[in-house]
């Protein structure tokens, strides 16, 4: 028998597949024939694995759902209601995506905060976080998927003096073009959450713009831009902000009857891994193995590459009271690669001192062998979104509070309340909560803030608090972030090796506390391969800047850079000696470097006096700040030099700036007015004017922290 004799053809069958139109009825006679054809059988055969495949695809192909926006009605005067969209995973619920630019973790805390008690607070909603640049793979698909959200909350925030994040960075050059584009977002509702700092120029950059083009393309607002500044305190300034986000999200997720339901009372979600404590080496093929390389092609945040330190040497003199140090990473045989100007994110460790105080508060051996888990054991996710995946286990408790908890910060609220949660004396519970709640708002300010107090200070002052170790890890000590460093050589000069140059942390805090900054202690202590095999080694990503020399290297330059503000240009310098030897023409370069005094803290001075001699830095400028009757910086001898900068800049010169944001580079940002008014005769609002002009064209750059 032919295919044709049955009453539908195999086609037929495969198209009502398609259009989910299929009669069972038809295909049971079909296949009934076709046992008595082997044609037909073979025929059948592909029926089956087309409709198994399309089966399989619809279950797990592309779900984007397409949220549909309901018209407002007037006689409510409420919001457009967000209507509700099917997700195969929450069947019809109203998808809201959160979105996140993070850098040190902050924006993607509150984010993930947020949408754990909107989850608990919204039954017919479901919040997703998602990372920006995690968003799309490819540009175009941003549009595409932006068009089908219909409320997004956006969590940003501003790196330095005006970037992006990693995180963000591809999405928001995407969304800066987007007016040449026209995006449309009529579709979307929605509200943003900047962070950044006062202490930057730009301040807010990213969360600002973002609000702005989002506006720009049609999507409607439905709270003003909120601007967290990390310079006073951010977590009051989220706080705020969430406190406005309730209702407009009440009027748009909930009906009239919804909202009479609904708690106005503060859900907090205490995240907590699964903890499972093992006998050492019950996994042991589970173990990171320390390889320098990781295996990965691209190194960055999340996979950052195991490098050894190659050499440490303390740049202070004996007489000096603080310490700087310069560190050498050897990167060769790993692909990790640099560009002169770049910087260095470093994972360090915290000292064992603090290890050990950390789990004597907790009240385990350091050695207590341990795995984490974000799953139950069936595999289904713990609870709610805030529960990041953990960091690699099993490890002993040395390790993960060595690596990977941030024991040296002052406590967040959430991490108050899970204290509270685990203290056996409810005198102390309560005081904590209160120090959590907004009543105690002035206390918390005071007594953790102002005095900056660490979770472990606070731990010890609260003896019957005991977390369990998978509520530690998740919901009290954050996890250590990176360092980053102005990178201080040259990868022309020195391909095989990142040079750092770190000034050591160590202040007294109120409390009579001495805190030792944890990166710097660690590149203060660390152990170089030139003094012993077993060397330290660190985890390290390399970022990029913009912080670049001109291409033309004609091109005349001004470096300003007190302190460890020197890094960059000593990395500047290398390259220009390594391109004269090359045979490149190098025009004048002038750098500014400043320090207490030569006796104690000029760093690096036989090498800059190297450059000058060899022809790589035309003039070498330096302020002593503590030599002289009366302190001089920097800024005071680049007005004294106005004319010879003037003469720089208008010949289309570039003037860097590195070091201390706050005090320094804000006092050299108003000399270089000062100079473009006086040198360049222009007045008023004309000479804000030409030094953006200076900086839109990339000729004055900073790189300043
Ligand atoms: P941390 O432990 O992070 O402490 C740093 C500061 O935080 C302290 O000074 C203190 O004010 C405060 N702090 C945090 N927690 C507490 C607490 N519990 N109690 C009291 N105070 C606390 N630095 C350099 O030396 N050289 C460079 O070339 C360089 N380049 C940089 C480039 C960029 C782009 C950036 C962003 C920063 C750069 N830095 C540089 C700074 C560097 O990243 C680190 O911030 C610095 O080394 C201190 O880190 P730390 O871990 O030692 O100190």
């Amino acid at each position: 028998m032919q295919p044709a004799d049955v009453e539908v053809s195999p086609l037929e069958l495969m198209s009502a597949i398609l259009q989910g139109k299929l009669d069972v009825g038809k295909l049971l006679l079909w296949a009934s024939k076709a046992v008595e054809s082997p044609r037909l059988m073979q025929a059948a055969v592909l029926v089956g694995c087309f409709a198994a495949f399309i089966l399989f695809w619809k279950k797990t192909g592309n779900k984007e759902p397409t949220p549909v926006v309901a018209a407002a009605t007037p006689a409510q005067k409420r919001p457009k209601r967000v209507k509700s969209n099917v997700d195969s995973a929450d069947e019809a619920k109203t998808k809201v995506t959160l979105f996140i630019g993070s850098q040190t973790g902050t924006a993607e805390r509150f984010a993930k905060t947020l949408a754990d008690e909107a989850n608990a607070r919204y039954k017919k909603a479901v919040f997703k976080v998602v990372e920006l640049d995690d968003y799309a793979f490819e540009n175009h698909e941003y549009e595409e998927k932006l068009k089908k959200e219909s409320l997004a909350l956006f969590f940003l925030a501003t790196y330095g003096d005006g970037e992006p994040t990693d995180n963000a960075a591809r999405f928001y050059k995407w969304f800066c073009e987007a007016n040449e584009r026209n995006v449309h977002l009529e579709n979307l509702q929605y509200a943003v959450f900047g962070l950044g700092s006062t202490q930057y120029q730009l301040y807010n950059k990213i969360g600002i713009d973002v609000d702005r083009i989002l506006a720009q393309q049609g999507a409607k607002r439905i709270l003003p831009l909120g601007l967290g500044n990390d310079e006073q305190y951010i977590e009051d300034d989220f706080v705020a902000w969430k406190d406005q986000v309730w209702p407009e999200l009440d009027k748009l997720l909930c009906s009239e009857e919804d909202l009479a339901g609904l708690s106005t009372d503060y859900v907090a979600v205490i995240p907590e891994y699964r903890t499972v404590f093992l006998e050492r080496g019950d996994a042991p093929q589970m173990e990171r193995k320390p390889s320098l390389a990781n295996g990965n092609s691209v190194y960055d945040l999340r996979n950052p590459c195991r490098v050894s330190v190659a050499v440490r040497r303390e740049l202070h003199t004996p007489l000096s009271d603080r310490s700087c140090t310069h560190l050498e990473f050897d990167i060769s045989g790993t692909g990790l690669k640099y560009e002169t100007g770049d910087h260095v994110g470093v994972f360090s460790e915290n000292t064992p001192e603090t290890v050990e105080e950390a789990a004597r508060l907790l009240g385990y051996p350091e050695d207590t062998y341990f795995s984490l888990h974000a799953e139950k054991e069936d595999g289904t996710p713990l609870s709610g979104s805030s529960i990041a995946p953990p960091f690699p286990t099993p490890c002993t408790l040395r390790d993960a509070l060595a690596k990977y908890a941030d024991v040296l910060s002052s406590p967040k609220k959430p991490a108050l309340l899970a204290l509270a949660a685990h203290a056996s004396e409810p005198t102390e519970a309560e005081r904590l909560k209160f120090l959590a709640s907004p009543a105690g708002k002035d206390e918390y300010n005071q007594w953790i803030v102002s005095s900056q107090r660490t979770i472990l200070e606070v731990m010890s002052e609260f003896p019957s608090v005991k977390p369990p170790l998978g509520v530690f890890f998740a919901a009290i000590a954050p996890r250590l972030q990176p360092r980053y460093y102005s990178i201080s050589s040259s990868s022309r000069a020195s391909p095989s090796r990142i040079h750092v140059t770190c000034s050591l942390v160590y202040e007294t805090t109120p409390t009579g506390r001495i805190h030792r900054g944890v990166c710097s202690t660690w590149m203060k202590n660390a152990t170089p391969q030139e003094e012993t095999q077993e060397c330290s080694q660190a985890p390290v990503f390399v970022r990029q800047s913009n912080f670049r020399l001109p291409a033309d290297t004609s091109v005349p330059i001004i470096m300003i850079g007190p302190g460890t503000g020197l890094a960059p240009f000593r990395g500047f310098l290398q390259e220009r000696l390594a391109l004269k030897e090359a045979g490149a023409e190098l025009g004048p370069a002038l750098f500014f470097f400043g320090c207490r005094n030569r006796k104690l803290d000029y760093i690096y001075e036989e090498e800059l006096d190297m450059f000058v001699k060899a022809g790589a830095l035309s003039e070498l400028i330096v302020a002593f700040s503590r030599e002289g009757p009366s302190k001089e910086y920097v800024q005071h001898k680049l007005s004294q030099k106005a004319a010879q900068v003037w003469s720089i800049i208008s010949q289309g010169g570039y003037i860097y700036v590195c070091g201390d944001a706050k005090g320094m580079a804000r006092d050299v940002h108003k000399v270089i007015h000062t100079i473009a008014q006086e040198q360049g005769s222009l007045e008023g609002s004309k000479v804000e004017a030409y030094v953006k002009s200076l900086q839109m064209e990339g000729r004055y750059l900073r790189d300043v922290w």
